[in-house]
């Protein structure tokens, strides 16, 4: 028998669950195994920043499968063309592995798949990989979800976490099926054109470089409880991409930290809750299927956000005037990422101070984002917005400016991203606008021509905000 590894956001050899076992099933049998990759075209038509980083990241995998003799089979199509095309080049099929995805349009994916393969007589075994525990794990005694996260973290912190897997390469190549064609000629093809089309380059991928930052994070994980809110600081892991991408396992790192977590203590304790949160996030996606359109809190369903595309466009270029938000943003389209104080202050920004749908902002980060996991994101945005479980209390509307302050006091962050400040003094950074004459002429520097005046008045814009939440009330 042959069986195929469908690698979907799991691009790596090591720990990976669907793999372990199939390779467990191939020592019993003595069958073989393939790896496949299903390229959607919904996927690649428009590359966004997401989905640049993320065919890359595939890329990287198919080079490093290539070196250890492994072909990563690129198949394009609708779900049925790519099950079509798998068993018409592969008869001896018999099953299909992969990991599931538990929430979401990858969920929706998984249940077609399901039932396609079934009548076709091909297994479809899945695995729990991408979490720590599964979204049906950590429920309230009487077996509701829970809403609120310090009890679910109470109860997730008791229950046994899973151990890395190791597979061994020699066992992955002997057992692999080789075959001299691949089975989608023009997958193929599409593909490379999509990475030769790529005009960004977002540094080392893939799986050692996941590893090494998991090593170099070591260093610092005594410190992360104090500086995982200093953007300017090298203060968290940064693995948010690679977990993405799953080029690194939720299982390794959670035993990294374990194995750590007697030297450095409060540093650890905190990681751990982060990576709770996201399995909180996982699992309320799960119960609540339509959150991305729909707030969890129903009475703040239909609130009357306003409509304005300038003011969109403004928060999107990073030129709302503020300049911590500007910093923030343009890290996002610099970088596809952004540092978790920033996501809170420029979400709560477009809500609470452009009156803006959160729903708008979930969108840009989406396309945006190289970290982008649905629950996640959804979850946060809703935090953020105070229209989700165990969001922030509406009436708490994040200043811009004190939040500045607090966390880039000497703007080292801003300056990096705003370069028109650079040259300001620190005591002006953060409120641009408030440079005396005598000093913009010393400094050269004049407001809203070199870099905008505030585009609203956040103390107006904060009364508004609670006035809109009164209402939906
Ligand atoms: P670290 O601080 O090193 O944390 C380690 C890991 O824990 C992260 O990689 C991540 O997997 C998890 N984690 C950390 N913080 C959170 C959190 N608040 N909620 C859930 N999980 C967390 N994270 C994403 O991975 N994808 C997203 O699409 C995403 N969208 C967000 C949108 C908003 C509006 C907000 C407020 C947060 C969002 N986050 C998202 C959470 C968080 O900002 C990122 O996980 C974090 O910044 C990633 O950086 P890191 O790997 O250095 O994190």
């Amino acid at each position: 028998e042959v069986v195929g590894v469908w690698f979907r956001r799991d691009f790596r050899l090591n720990d990976q669950t669907a793999l372990f076992q199939c390779l467990e099933r191939s020592k019993k049998s003595g069958g073989k195994w393939v790896a496949l990759f299903h390229l959607d075209p919904k996927f690649s038509e428009e590359i966004c920043p997401h989905h640049d980083y993320f065919f890359q990241t595939v890329y990287e995998f198919k080079e490093k499968c290539a070196e250890a003799g492994i072909r990563l089979h690129i198949i394009y199509g609708t779900v049925d063309e790519f099950i079509k095309k798998t068993l018409e080049a592969i008869p001896e099929l018999t099953a299909i592995y992969f990991n599931q995805d538990e929430v979401g349009s990858g969920k929706i994916r998984d249940d077609v798949v399901r039932k396609r393969l079934a009548e076709r007589g091909i297994s479809a075994t899945s695995f729990l990989d991408t979490h720590l525990t599964s979204a049906t794990q950590v429920v309230k005694a009487d077996g509701q979800p829970y809403k609120v996260f310090t009890p679910y973290f109470r109860t997730w912190s008791k229950i046994a976490k899973p151990a890395p897997l190791q597979i061994s390469l020699n066992e992955l190549q002997e057992y692999y099926y080789p075959m001299d064609s691949s089975i989608d000629p023009n997958g193929e093809r599409y593909f490379s054109n999509i990475i030769m089309k790529s005009k960004r380059s977002w540094g080392a991928l893939g799986e050692s470089e996941a590893a090494d930052r998991l090593e170099r994070f070591t260093a610092i994980f005594h410190t992360y409880h104090i500086k995982r809110d200093i953007p300017s600081e090298y203060g968290t892991s940064q693995l948010s991409p690679f977990l993405k991408t799953g080029v690194i396992s939720i299982r390794t790192i959670y035993q990294k930290i374990v194995e750590c977590q007697m030297d450095i203590g409060e540093g650890a304790h905190t990681y751990i809750k982060e990576l709770a949160w996201r399995e909180f996030y996982n699992m309320l996606y799960y119960y609540y299927p339509q959150s991305k359109q729909q707030a969890l809190r129903e009475e703040y369903g239909n609130l009357a956000w306003e409509t304005d595309q300038e003011r969109l466009d403004k928060w999107k270029e990073g030129m709302t005037g503020f300049p911590i938000i500007d910093a923030g943003m343009r890290q996002l389209r610099q970088e596809g990422w952004m540092h978790n104080r920033l996501r809170m202050i420029t979400a709560s920004f477009l809500t609470k101070d452009y009156l803006l749908d959160w729903r708008l902002g979930e969108r840009y980060f989406e396309k945006m984002l190289i970290d982008y996991e649905e629950a996640t994101n959804i979850g946060g945005w809703q935090w953020a917005a105070s229209v989700g479980a165990d969001a922030v209390p509406y009436f708490r509307v994040f200043n811009p400016i004190r939040q500045s302050e607090r966390f880039d006091p000497l703007g080292e962050y801003i300056k990096r991203y705003v370069p028109e400040l650079k040259d300001l003094p620190a005591q002006y950074i953060h409120e641009p606008w408030k440079l005396p004459p005598e000093l913009a002429v010393k400094y050269n520097f004049e407001i809203d021509s070199d870099y905008p005046a505030p585009t609203i008045d956040h103390q107006l814009q904060r009364q508004k905000a609670i006035a809109l939440f009164k209402g939906g009330e």
